[in-house]
């Protein structure tokens, strides 16, 4: 198990847009399997994109504790998204934070697995909402830019 580093919001890097994988090379597995090890690793954690551990590349990896288990996803594309649903949102880059935010209640996500095949996953509810979050990350855009009321509250940190 390998864990990286967070870059946190203040972090320029946090902000810039990520590039897409043109091989999936040895380098881009390690980088999923530390990925979901960082993921797991911190409390809540259920989605990190590849720059939120300062990579700037077109990945990022889920877990909603539903059945699909760990999704990685590379080059991912939003290709179908339709709905409407507000609801609060976390980010490990975003520690302490949280606000309300309008995302589509289904979408269809196309992308690469770790073996460079092609997928397809329909979404809704937290995957759905989940998804929309981690692409976010590929282009710099943070939750906090989207609030719908334009509040960001602070969480009480309870350990
Ligand atoms: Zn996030």
């Amino acid at each position: 198990m390998a864990l990286r580093n967070l870059v946190l919001e203040n972090d320029p890097l946090i902000r810039k847009v990520s590039r897409p994988v043109d091989e999936i090379t040895p380098r881009i597995l390690k980088l999923l399997d530390d990925m979901a090890d960082t993921m797991y690793y911190e409390d809540r954690g259920i989605g990190l994109a590849a720059p939120q551990v300062g990579v700037l590349r077109r990945i990022f990896v889920i877990d909603v504790g539903d059945e699909h288990g760990l999704i990685e996803f590379i080059n991912p594309e939003i290709i179908e998204s339709d709905g409407s649903q507000v609801g609060s949102e976390g980010c490990l880059s975003v520690p302490g934070k949280t606000c309300e935010v309008d995302r589509p209640s289904h979408v269809v996500c196309k992308a690469l697995n770790r073996d460079g095949e092609e997928f397809t996953i329909e979404a809704t509810g937290l995957l759905a909402r989940c998804i929309c979050h981690e692409y976010d990350h590929l282009d710099g855009i943070l939750f906090i830019d989207k609030s719908v009321d334009g509040n960001i509250y602070r969480i009480q940190e309870d350990d």
